[in-house]
């Protein structure tokens, strides 16, 4: 690693402490930038790095609110809002008893290069709070929503910060995260994307992280002469990622055989059911244990029969896997048994799902393609940039409309993170690829704009 990187990274592990997810998704980025800075030392002379890796601004704030029983409840609130080189602040809110601040810092720092990727003009934020919306009434939850956003409300605005959902945030949340936004302000803006269908959301928006993983894989594997016809697939989680990546598979004539949540996981051998997944975790908001009482052929494995330090997901031999739960699910050893069982491809729809190691295991394989998220789970924040587009425009268009252009766009970040790759000597690795195409945009932009 060069001496420039090593003493960013150096530094930050000073400033920041205890945020060890942080640092890990800025070695990934920043030591995979390395060609790039030795080409062109304007980065450094602009001290890009050591700007880049600072947010603009951090916002936190306390929620508090009445749970059913009457009793007070208290909450961090936060909003990092990481660069806004290139367009406003875009990226989700995560509600999940895991958040704070160096949970953030790492999905802001990855949105700002994903963001960059997908072409929309977008900047890199994100957002979300420690609370858990498990097992929550939905009173409850509306009245959190209510209170997060008396805070969150004057900071963001359809040209300066548009939030969106992520883990724990879907449908339901936003609804009640906008009509407060509403309510206070008066504004009917787009300030959040993932809307109702009814009130200004985009067709496809709920499909399209899922949906454009399977794409951005199926051209990695089209480039390498290969398909997803007939494969089967071993998929992590089972929320809004994970259901639409069920689903495109099946469309595209693979079949996903594994689903999971923090409880455990399932294996179909005849093939998720979709429609049972979507009844169970969109309609019920019930367990994964449920899927198997419906379905004989299953079997449900408990997250405390996992060998130590594995995740059971997968020890399931497949051609590939699609990591779509959260960060880190995924390390050395998983990988290392995926591969010995026959896995050849690795395409994250989660951010960050992969440790480093794990990484560096697929990057070192001749025989293997791995689609890092940055690249490949920017479908949904680009459908977002749809949404906003229509917004804007007083519009809405077709699924096919919005699924076409989706198409388009996970197309264009794997040509763009192929061709970069291949500029730098290495071809066919879509880290680097990806984030250098997704950095250098965003650096030369703040070089244009002046030392802020
Ligand atoms: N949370 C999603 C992501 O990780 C979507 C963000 C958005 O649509 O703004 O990219």
């Amino acid at each position: 690693m060069s001496a420039y990187i090593n003493k960013i990274l150096e530094d930050l592990k000073k400033s920041c402490i205890g945020q060890e997810v942080f640092i890990q998704a800025a070695t990934e980025v920043l030591s995979s930038l390395e060609p790039l800075l030795n080409s062109d030392k304007k980065y450094e002379k602009h001290a890009i790095l050591e700007r880049i890796t600072i947010p603009e601004r951090v916002v936190s704030f306390r929620v508090t609110y009445v749970d059913d029983n009457g009793k007070p409840r208290v909450n961090n609130g936060y909003r990092v809002q990481f660069n806004s080189a290139i367009g406003p602040y875009k990226g989700g809110l995560r509600f999940h008893p895991s958040v704070n601040l160096g949970v953030l810092k790492f999905l802001g720092f990855e949105q700002i290069f994903k963001n960059s990727l997908t072409g929309v003009s977008m900047g890199g934020g994100k957002g979300g709070s420690d609370f858990d919306p498990k097992g929550k009434s939905d009173n409850e939850i509306m009245r959190f929503c209510q209170n997060f956003m008396s805070e969150l409300y004057r900071h963001i605005g359809n040209t300066t910060d548009v939030p969106a959902g992520d883990i724990g945030v879907g449908g339901r949340e936003i609804g009640y995260l906008f009509g407060q936004y509403k309510k206070i302000t008066g504004l009917y803006d787009g300030i959040l994307t993932g809307k109702g269908l009814n009130w200004g959301g985009s067709l496809a928006r709920t499909q399209a992280t899922g949906y454009g993983s399977v794409y951005f894989i199926n051209n990695m594997l089209k480039k390498a002469g290969l398909g997803l016809e007939g494969k089967k697939c071993a998929v992590s989680g089972s929320g809004n990622v994970a259901i639409y990546t069920v689903e495109k598979l099946k469309q595209l004539g693979a079949t996903a055989i594994t689903v999971s949540d923090s409880n455990g996981f399932v294996y179909d051998p005849d093939g998720i059911d979709v429609a049972l997944l979507k009844e169970l975790k969109e309609i019920k908001r019930a367990r994964l244990s449920e899927y198997v009482k419906s379905k004989p052929n299953a079997k449900y494995t408990p997250s405390t029969e996992y060998k130590a330090g594995t995740n059971g997901v997968w020890s399931v031999p497949c051609d590939g896997a699609f990591p779509s739960a959260t960060q880190n699910e995924l390390n050395l050893e998983d990988i290392k048994t995926l591969y010995a069982n026959g896995c050849r491809f690795v395409c994250e729809g989660a951010n960050m799902p992969s440790t480093l190691e794990a990484i560096d295991f697929m990057l070192a394989q001749k025989d293997f393609y791995f689609a890092p998220a940055k690249a490949a789970n920017a479908g949904g924040v680009a459908t977002s940039g749809l949404e906003m587009m229509q917004n804007a425009g007083m519009t809405s268009w077709s699924f096919d409309e919005v699924d076409t252009k989706l198409q388009g766009i996970m197309k264009h970040i794997f040509e763009l993170s192929y061709e970069t790759s291949k500029e730098f000597g290495q071809e066919g690795n879509i880290v680097l690829g990806s984030n250098i195409a997704g950095f250098r945009k965003v650096a030369d932009a703040m070089i244009d704009q002046g030392y802020l």
